[in-house]
This record gives C-alpha cells, sequence and structure tokens, in this order.
C-alpha cells in the first residue's frame, strides 16, 4: 500500500505483509487504470514494484575484482587496488564493464542510477570518454546521474572547474569522501566551502562519501552542515555513508540528524559496502561494529533514508550483481527495515527516487509509467528466503 498513491486506497484494505491485490490497466507506456481485485482472503499474486532506482553505485569500477583483488578486505587495501587499476584504465575497458553493467541493472528491473565516477586521478580521461559514450547509448532506456568522484582539494583547481562544466549538462554533480583520517592535516573545511560554491555556481548536486568509518571522533558531517547553513546551496545535497554517527551518542546524534532534515538532505545507506569494510582489526578477531547508519534515528528525526548497492566486484565489495532484490534480501535482516511497514520499503524504492529527484517518485497511480518488477513469491517471507527470478516491465513492455 506504501508504493500506491493515495487516490487508490477507498475500499482497500492491506493484508499484515502490506499487500493488495491489484488490476492494472497498462495502454503503450503508461498505467492508465488501476482497480482492486477480489480474490480471497490474501493476496496470491506474485509480489509487484515499481522499476528500481540505484541512489549510489560504482559503474566505472564495477567488475574489477578479479584483475584487481582485495583479499584483506581492507579500506588501505581497496584503495591500493583501485589506483593500480586506474593506471589501466582505457576508454574501451571502461566502456565495457559499464555496459556489462547497465546490461544487468537494465535486465533485473532498474529504471534510474546515480553512479560516483573516478574523475580526479590518473585515468579520468578514459573514465570520461567512457562515460560520454555509455550515457549516450543507454539515454533512452535508463536515467543515469554522474557524480564526479575526485580528491576534495581538486574541488579548488582548474580541473575541478573543468569537471564541473562536464557534469552540468548531464544532470550530475561533484563528489569526494571525507571522514576523520583523510581529513587530518588538511583545511578540509575550506575545500568543502570551494566544492559548494563550484557547484552552485554550475548547477551541479553534490553527493559525499563522509564519514565512512566506525570512529567515533568522524564527525565531518557536522562540518558540511556547518557550511551548509551559510552557504548559497548548491541545487541538492546527497550524504553517503554516515557510518560514523552510529558511535556518536543519542543527544549529538539527534542535534545531527535535525539538522539533516532541516535542511532536507538525504543519507543513502550502503550495507554490502559497510558490512565487508568496516571494523576490520588486523584479521584477528571478528567485527563488532557494523557500520551502518542509524537508519531508524535518522527516519525519526524526518531525514530520507535511501539504500544504495554501492560496489559491485570490485575492490571494495566482491560481491553484488545489480540486481535490486538480492539487496533487499541482504539489507532487510541488517538493517531491520521491515518492507511489510511503510518506512521500512520505502528506503528501498521511493527514497532513492527522491534522492535522485526523478520526475516519477515510484508510487503507482494513474498515468504513472508502466515500468514494474515482478518476483516470483506471494509474501515477504517468500521474498527473504528465496532467490527470486525477476520479470521486468519497462514502456508498457516485458523485458523477459
Ligand atoms: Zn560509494
Amino acid at each position: 500500500m506504501a508504493l500506491l498513491d493515495q487516490q487508490h486506497h477507498h475500499g482497500l484494505k492491506a493484508d499484515g505483509d502490506g499487500l493488495v491485490n491489484l488490476a492494472l490497466v497498462i495502454k503503450g507506456a503508461c498505467i492508465t487504470n488501476i482497480e482492486p481485485l477480489q480474490l480471497g482472503p490474501r493476496p496470491q499474486l506474485p509480489l509487484g514494484f515499481p522499476a528500481a532506482v540505484e541512489p549510489h553505485c560504482h559503474l566505472d569500477k564495477a567488475f574489477t575484482w578479479s584483475g584487481a583483488p582485495n583479499p584483506r578486505g581492507t579500506i588501505s587495501g581497496a584503495l591500493q587496488a583501485n589506483f593500480q587499476e586506474h593506471q589501466s584504465r582505457s576508454a574501451p575497458v571502461v566502456a565495457e564493464r559499464m555496459e556489462r553493467a547497465l546490461q544487468k541493472a537494465w535486465q533485473q528491473g532498474y529504471r534510474a542510477l546515480r553512479s560516483h565516477l573516478d574523475l580526479g586521478w590518473q585515468g579520468s580521461q578514459a573514465t570520461w570518454e567512457a562515460v560520454t559514450h555509455t550515457w549516450k547509448a543507454w539515454s533512452d532506456r535508463l536515467e543515469l546521474q554522474p557524480i564526479a568522484m575526485a580528491p576534495l582539494e581538486v574541488w579548488g583547481t582548474s580541473i575541478g572547474g573543468r569537471l564541473a562544466k562536464q557534469m552540468a549538462p548531464l544532470a550530475g554533480g561533484l563528489g569526494g569522501a571525507l571522514d576523520y583520517e583523510s581529513s587530518q592535516g588538511i583545511p578540509w573545511r575550506h575545500h568543502l566551502a570551494q566544492m559548494l560554491r563550484l557547484a552552485a555556481d554550475h548547477g551541479c548536486i553534490i553527493d559525499l562519501h563522509l564519514d565512512e568509518t566506525c570512529d567515533h571522533r568522524s564527525c565531518c558531517l557536522e562540518g558540511l552542515l556547518d557550511l551548509l547553513e551559510q552557504e548559497p546551496l548548491p541545487p541538492s545535497v546527497t550524504v553517503s555513508h554516515g557510518c560514523s554517527l552510529a558511535q556518536h551518542t543519542p543527544e549529538k546524534l539527534q542535534r545531527t540528524a535535525g539538522r539533516l532534515a532541516a535542511l532536507h538532505i538525504p543519507l543513502v545507506s550502503l550495507p554490502t559496502t559497510n558490512l565487508w569494510l568496516q571494523d576490520r582489526g588486523n584479521g584477528s578477531r571478528a567485527p563488532r561494529l557494523r557500520g551502518l547508519a542509524p537508519i531508524h534515528e535518522l527516519q525519526e528525526a524526518g531525514v530520507t533514508v535511501a539504500i544504495g548497492g554501492d560496489n559491485v566486484a570490485d575492490p571494495w565489495f566482491p560481491g553484488g550483481n545489480f540486481d535490486p532484490l538480492e539487496l533487499w534480501r541482504f539489507a532487510i535482516p541488517v538493517t531491520h527495515l521491515h518492507p511489510w511497514e511503510p518506512w521500512g520499503l520505502i528506503p528501498f524504492t521511493s527514497a532513492p527516487a527522491q534522492v535522485l529527484q526523478l520526475a516519477w517518485d515510484g508510487v503507482l497511480r494513474n498515468g504513472c509509467p508502466a515500468d514494474l518488477i515482478l518476483t516470483e513469491a506471494t509474501s515477504w517471507q517468500e521474498v527473504l528466503a528465496t532467490p527470486q527470478g525477476l520479470r521486468v516491465l519497462r514502456h508498457g513492455l516485458w523485458l523477459s
């Protein structure tokens, strides 16, 4: 019911899974009519959802694990392998893995993806050429949002200015990574302020990997909020990760969450990569801290929280496959987001659409796109118990 517009709620009663039986009339690429379907005491139709939105991935490094593995699973190992991989980048190689990633995403029901792209290091020219080619090739099927990921100091240089000019026509943005460790010894507040100004000047959005650490001293998000409360705002700001928020006192967390909500800044939580990378010791002990942003408290404060897939088979995370349902099946148990309740379902569905500021919010109503995913399951329990074969409807036609 959480994915059905209020105008269609009349006379409907959801079951304990929040499900209702619906008959959809589809004409062309649109859903033109939605009616309740009387089938019996509880729904037995396959679970269906609006096509998926990926709020945070890395298309340019997808499937690089085999060539740039990180067997110890550490952040430093991932960085090292990532930089090594940059040195061998060529436009055809990057374009080929982006194509492979987007084919999978498309076949498995994604309609839009925001991708961070390594564009401030060696190999950036090859990456940019691959992006130009790939974005054009997929523009009729997927909405793609690029975020140029670069070291923060780049945003105050002519290279940063050029990147902003490249991102603006693609409705893209500026990004990077910042946490306690990486902020030591650099004027990071100054770099952030330069980045915000550049984004505002060029109409670019901002999406930062922020406080991706379990270190309780990591409060870079608060530094960003200080600036956003004073600086002219870029069109849209997103915070990705926010792992260290879980290590802050409840009072401090509440204050930060309130400030995020007041500025309408969403947070994207990325469970797969966080669980894989965070709280790695020297390999001799099991992880204790799981590195997830405190989603429930953030939602309670009014922050929009979306769940993303982040890395796919790259040095940062060896798993993943651009399958939205597999991401749900992984994330639901670790986040305790109950998909049978609206606040548990929205982070996987309409919240990512909100983060990307898409024209369609992912809620079904007369006139919305006929872009759907059908599972094989008839209940959430079955979704959680069994990997799902998916049928995907795009623009009113079945892909398979
Ligand atoms: Zn990421």
